[in-house]
């Protein structure tokens, strides 16, 4: 029976597997990824938007300075290796709804939250083509947007090409942990196994599903997003107004973003795109209220992002035996393109060299959830 030796096997070629397999293999390890393309993964329907600042409250996002610059260097360099337009460094334009919202920026920009990521302020009506801002706007510099489905695509060819990616649904059931400290994959319909000595699980919000995961207080969320045609209206910026607009492949062309939906949800929601929705209706209106200019919806697109409770990444070793061999990587909620790159080179150097975790993101900070003779199924497989 012949049989491979991996160092790392990954579960899940979304934006968070993918670039930790590169960054393993850069290190030299032997890695294979096991995925399941399946086009509403969350990271193939995201605008790939990385913004400096988030939410209503205009507030500066978690560890902006330790992930966002890391993440626009590894993505300018990644868009040259693979020889393709995928990343765009570009200002986010924060339209103020209001005469009462910009009066609240500019009292707190006396303290400057948001640093070197603070462009300017403009509180003159706003002179961009097609945008409706009477009370001007902040423009921040420090982010871009990623062509997130494109780079997964290009990466899977390599990964293909090479014969690092599988792709096909991973099944818990086949995996076995061996005496030697290693693990074994065995689908049944196969010859031979596939040895490894680390498995990471990085399936998003499917973690839940897996056995050993679904401790872990991740909350799947289901959003939108909507692609148009908005002929005329300014692509030479990100726009912010209740929605994000992101300038497409083409010109005129935009991503509108995004809805949020706590469960309960089917799955049958993430195809049931009928023409008149909630999401649609939602994300129009508030495009309609970015500008004038008439646009034509192209499409729809859905997915579940892996929320998590306390709204920061999980990463690192399973807390129960398995954790000699298990880790995650994941819980990435509405911002895996901006943590993704710095976190795997944080989870690479932990897994390589024991490492620190930084405590914000380690998964420990809920092993008190994990209850060995609850969350196990009773095998030693499983514990
Ligand atoms: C509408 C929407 C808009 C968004 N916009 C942005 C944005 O602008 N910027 C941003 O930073 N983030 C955005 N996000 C969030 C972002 O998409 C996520 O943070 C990120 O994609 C999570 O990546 P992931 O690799 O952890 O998970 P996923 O993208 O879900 O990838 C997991 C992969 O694992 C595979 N998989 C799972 N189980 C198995 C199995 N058993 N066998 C084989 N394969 C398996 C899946 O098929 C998938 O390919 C958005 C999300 C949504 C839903």
């Amino acid at each position: 029976m012949s049989s491979i030796m991996y160092d790392y096997l990954l579960i899940g070629h979304g934006i968070a597997g993918a670039i930790l397999a590169r960054e393993l293999r850069a290190r030299g390890r032997r890695v294979l990824v096991f995925d399941e393309p399946r086009p509403d993964a969350a990271s193939r329907v995201a605008a790939g938007l990385m913004n400096p600042v988030a939410g209503k409250r205009f507030a500066l996002t978690w560890r902006a300075h330790d992930t966002l610059p890391y993440a626009v260097a590894y993505y300018k360099k990644l868009s040259a290796e693979l020889g393709e337009d995928l990343f765009q460094e570009s200002l986010i334009l924060k339209v103020f709804g209001s005469a009462q919202e910009q009066q609240q920026v500019l009292a707190r920009a006396a303290d400057n939250p948001w640093g070197e990521f603070l462009d300017r302020i403009e509180t003159a009506p706003l002179s961009l083509p097609g945008v409706t801002g009477p009370h001007g706007g902040a423009w921040l510099r420090g982010g871009g947007h990623l062509r997130v489905e494109a780079t997964l695509a290009a990466l899977a060819r390599q990964g293909r090409a090479a014969g690092w990616l599988r792709e096909e649904i991973f099944s818990w059931k086949n995996l076995t942990a061996e005496a030697d400290g290693t693990v074994s994959y065995a689908p049944s319909h196969e010859p031979g196994a596939v040895r490894a000595r680390q498995v990471v699980c990085c399936q998003g919000a499917a973690a839940l599903a897996s056995p050993y995961f679904d401790w872990l207080p991740l909350t799947p969320n289901r959003g939108a997003v909507l692609d148009v045609a908005a002929p005329g209206l300014s692509g030479g910026q990100v726009l912010n107004r209740g929605a994000y607009v992101v300038p497409g492949a083409a010109a005129g062309q935009f991503r509108v973003g995004a809805t949020y939906r706590w469960p309960p949800f089917a799955e049958a929601d993430l195809a049931d795109l009928a023409a008149d929705n909630d999401d649609r209706r939602e994300l129009s209106d508030r495009l309609a209220a970015l500008t004038e200019l008439p646009f034509a919806v192209l499409g729809e697109r859905r997915g579940v992002r892996p929320a998590v409770r306390d709204r920061r990444p999980l990463l690192g070793r399973h807390p129960g035996p398995a954790g000699a061999w298990l880790s995650l990587f994941g819980g990435f909620g509405s911002k895996g393109v901006s943590l993704a790159p710095r976190l795997a080179a944080l989870l690479a150097d932990h897994l390589e060299t024991g490492a620190e975790l930084w405590p914000d993101v380690t998964l420990a900070r809920y092993s008190a959830l994990f209850q060995p003779a609850v969350n196990s199924v009773g095998t030693s497989r499983l514990t």
